[in-house]
């Protein structure tokens, strides 16, 4: 069977790999297709294509964007999308600036407390790449004041911690309608990540499927056999496309390995590809 990877990110957004060096690993580990899905950019596309074609490996041209539900977040991916799509350009441009003002409030916060993080430091390191609070959180870790990224968020920069400093985000019509202009096909991310009953799920997939969603990550990093199947079941139920990635960011989530998740659990077949492509 050919296996394939449909959620990935690179140093475009928190990554910490090139576009290249993540097709390159995706050859290397004998993944027939990668698609790379940064948050809130699809700059890092065209490199990965053209390093595809160099080295033979499918690549599909994706994003992530964050949409803002029930006061918190849920991702949603787009598969397809034109990259030089101006519409999605000048939405994602505002994102950018939106993140930067965001950021420069983080920073503050922080320096108040005697810890500095310069943002415009941070955006030199890392040009043209999104900035958010996976790099705050490198940074903390770099300090010594966490322990790991994760230790990072969890004590500093997940919601409702001293440093979080809330975004603004798109709602959910507004991913999809921008998505589907761009010539690509929504899809819910990760959908367990958002922690919903039963009736929020329902609700969330009503929703989606309302606005144009067409897949539901069914298969993802940590997702056991029994959650896939009830996934898989809910994605045929709402006339969803399943669809599965890693979620890999490199050196930066080492738990999580492209193409087989974190303990060889994830295995996405090319067929999931193959009718996303066709809706
Ligand atoms: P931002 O878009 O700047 O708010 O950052 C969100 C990104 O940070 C997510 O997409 C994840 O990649 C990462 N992230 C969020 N929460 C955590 C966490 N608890 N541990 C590690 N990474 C996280
Ligand atoms: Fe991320
Ligand atoms: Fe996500
Ligand atoms: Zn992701």
């Amino acid at each position: 069977m050919k296996k394939i990877d449909l959620h990935t990110h690179t140093d475009i957004s928190d990554g910490s790999e090139t576009p290249e060096a993540a097709v390159c690993l995706a050859k290397s580990l004998g993944l027939a297709a990668i698609a790379v899905t940064d948050h809130d950019t699809a700059a890092g596309v065209k490199r990965a294509k053209a390093e595809g074609e160099k080295c033979g490996v499918e690549v599909v041209s994706g994003i992530e964007l964050g949409c803002g539900w029930h006061g918190s977040e849920v991702h949603m991916l787009g598969y397809g999308v034109d990259p030089d799509d101006r519409g999605l350009a000048s939405v994602l441009d505002r994102i950018v600036r939106d993140r930067h003002e965001r950021n420069v409030k983080m920073a503050k916060l922080l320096s108040d407390d005697g810890i500095e993080i310069d943002v415009a430091e941070l955006e030199r390191r890392h040009p043209g790449s999104v900035i958010g609070r996976p790099h705050f959180a490198l940074c903390l870790v770099e300090a010594g004041i966490a322990e790991s990224v994760k230790d990072a968020f969890n004590r500093f920069l997940d919601p409702g911690r001293k440093y979080y400093v809330r975004r603004h985000f798109l709602s959910l019509e507004e991913g999809a309608e921008l998505i589907i202009a761009a010539g690509g096909r929504p899809v819910i991310a990760h959908p367990l990540q958002y922690k919903l009953s039963d009736e929020g799920m329902t609700e969330l997939l009503e929703k989606a499927v309302s606005v144009g969603v067409c897949g539901l990550e069914c298969r993802y990093s940590g997702y056991g056999e029994e959650t896939v199947q009830r996934l898989l079941k809910l994605a045929a139920d709402y006339g969803l496309c399943p669809t599965g990635g890693s979620d890999w960011h490199g050196s930066h989530k080492p738990h999580i390995s492209m193409g087989s998740g974190e303990h060889g659990e994830l295995c996405v077949p090319y067929d999931y590809l193959e009718a996303l492509m066709k809706r």
